[in-house]
């Protein structure tokens, strides 16, 4: 996303954009006049502009229409506000008004250019029998980056959720023909807890509010409304579904390698062992540990240790299908599920995953490491995924006894199968 900060003070551009650049996929343009300005937006795509209201070669009252002219999202910032000027400014098609006046300020905008460039990835599902509401709703939602996906009532809005996988956030009005507001959120909070799909719950009835949080919506918004308010509500309810998000990542992931963590795998690989075993479908558990991981430590160190953990947890995610887990056990130890695969492939994968381990090659200055792991692959599930990764443990023991740099399938079974290296 490109932005285009227009501001005359050089101290503040400076502070927002160096904030504003901070994020991820955003880059920015800082014009300190209108004649720069011009010959920026002439030649270069702005996604969004910062536009100061007082600028030393503009006229006040008219700056902001050169943007919006030209469909460009804008954001005003000024130093003061009279009534007068606010009341304009509001009837214009501006993203949002900051006041300059504390330091808070700069935080909010950096904010709000966040939230903005994030919503661009989420849809958002609007229900509303009233075309007039629809409409206010989704040029709001469409001003803030939002897509929109509309519908005319609860039923019509039921069938888009089943149709969409890629719906963030949901709004729905009350009163509406044929199936209601509440009868929307029963049947959604069936499939998706608060945090998955979080819902906003519109009425001009106040006590309509306190069914709709009783079954489980987010937030609720009382009509008529100003914009502003269902424009923050929205935004709010976005991030914190975003930072449950992001706890959730946090505790399911391994700090050093960023691959899933142990209870993690335990939790997914828990579910998938009770479908596929309901499905017959077969899928295979590895143990896979570094060998003489110890004399890498001991001859370059604990950070060159740590690269090459980290460089091991790489290559099997890069080698797995996205349907398969990988996860960090302790250590230099990683556990991975493959599913829906036969015997046979899994031990052609891992024994072609351990060659490629193999061949690779970690630089450090003016050096390079070299090393390979052991493999143990449990393909028969035992009766449950615990029992199913003990198996995998001691056909990795085995690799590990009989030299090494191996993959060995099975450990328990009658025909033990101990693959040698081809
Ligand atoms: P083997 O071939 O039998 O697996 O020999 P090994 O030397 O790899 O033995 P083992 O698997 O028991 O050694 C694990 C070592 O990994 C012991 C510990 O010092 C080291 N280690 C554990 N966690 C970390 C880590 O996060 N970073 C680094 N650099 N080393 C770790
Ligand atoms: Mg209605
Ligand atoms: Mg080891
Ligand atoms: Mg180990």
């Amino acid at each position: 996303m490109k932005v285009l900060i227009v501001e005359d003070s050089k101290v503040l551009a400076n502070v927002l954009a160096r904030k504003i650049q901070a994020i991820d996929g955003i880059s920015v343009d800082v014009k300190q006049n209108m004649k720069d300005t011009h010959i920026a937006i002439e030649s270069n795509h702005y996604d969004l502009v910062l536009l100061d209201l007082h600028l030393p070669d503009a006229q006040e009252e008219t700056l902001v229409d050169i943007f919006l002219e030209r469909k460009l999202p804008t954001i005003v910032m000024t130093g003061s506000l009279n009534q007068e000027l606010r009341e304009q400014i509001s009837r214009k098609d501006i993203i949002d008004y900051v006041l300059k006046n504390r330091s808070e300020s700069i935080d909010y905008l950096v904010h709000l250019v966040d939230r903005l460039y994030k919503n661009r990835m989420h849809t958002v599902l609007v229900v509303d029998d009233s075309a007039i509401y629809r409409h206010e709703i989704q040029k709001t939602l469409n001003k803030y980056m939002l897509r929109t996906i509309m519908a005319k009532d609860g039923q019509e809005a039921l069938d888009l959720e089943r149709e969409n996988d890629n719906i963030s956030l949901v709004i729905t009005d009350y009163e509406m023909p044929n199936v209601d507001g509440l009868e929307v959120v029963l049947s959604l909070r069936q499939k998706h807890k608060k945090y998955q799909l979080p819902i906003i719950g519109v009425s001009t009835q106040k006590e309509n509010a306190i069914a709709f949080l009783k079954y489980g919506v987010n937030d609720f918004i009382r009509k008529p409304f100003f914009k502003e308010e269902l424009s923050t509500r929205v935004n709010n309810t976005l991030d914190s579904i975003e930072n449950v998000k992001k706890l959730n990542d946090f505790a399911n992931t391994d700090f050093l390698t960023g691959v899933a963590n142990r209870k993690y795998f335990y939790a997914q690989g828990t579910d998938y062992f009770k479908k596929a075993k309901i499905k017959h479908e077969s899928f295979a558990v590895a143990m896979l540990d570094i060998d003489y991981f110890k004399s890498i430590n001991d001859t370059y160190g604990h950070d060159i240790g740590d690269k090459v953990i980290k460089t091991l947890a790489q290559t099997i995610k890069n080698n797995i299908k996205g349907q398969d887990i990988v996860a960090r056990f302790g250590g230099e130890e990683f556990c991975v599920l493959l599913k829906d695969i036969q015997k046979e492939a899994a031990f052609s994968f891992f024994e072609s995953l351990r060659k490629k381990i193999s061949n690779q090659r970690i630089e450090i200055d003016n050096d390079h490491i070299c090393f390979t792991v052991s493999i143990g692959v449990a393909t028969s599930p035992q009766a449950d995924l615990d029992a199913t990764i003990k198996q995998s443990d001691l056909a990795l023991y085995q690799a590990k006894n009989s030299g090494r740099n191996k993959v060995c399938v099975d450990f328990m079974e009658e025909s033990t199968r101990e693959y040698e290296e081809a």
